[in-house]
């Protein structure tokens, strides 16, 4: 946990937040300013400051990432009309929050 770190706030319950999934290694948050009628925050657990950061060792954590996204797509029901999953990189990337996160989008008319 990073102290000044608003997704590891989030994260353990300092900023209530309601989870739309949660296990072992990450959470699932809707996003506070959605870019689209779905946009969901797919968030390790685990304080890493962006991809740059990864290690060998966060592996299972990348590929568990992926693999909840398509989960959630189906969920809400725009797996079949399909989304878009990133990760901002870095300043230049857009990233604005240093703890890694990937986005899902989706649910366009
Ligand atoms: P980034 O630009 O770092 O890839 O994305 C950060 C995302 O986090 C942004 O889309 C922003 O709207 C979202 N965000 C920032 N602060 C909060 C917050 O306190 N709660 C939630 N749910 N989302 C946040
Ligand atoms: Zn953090």
């Amino acid at each position: 946990m990073e102290k000044d770190c608003i997704f590891c706030k989030i994260i353990n319950g300092e900023i209530p937040s309601d989870f739309l999934y949660k296990n072992d290694t990450l959470v699932v948050f809707k996003d506070i300013n959605p870019q689209a009628p779905v946009h969901l925050l797919i968030v390790p657990l685990k304080h890493i400051r962006s991809i740059n950061d990864l290690m060998q060792e966060d592996k299972e954590i990348v590929s568990e990432m992926i693999m909840t996204a398509g989960e959630m797509a189906k969920k809400e029901n725009i797996a079949e009309s399909g989304y878009r999953l990133f990760f901002n990189v870095e300043k230049g990337g857009g990233q604005e929050v240093f703890h890694l996160h990937l986005h899902l989008v989706g649910g366009w008319k």
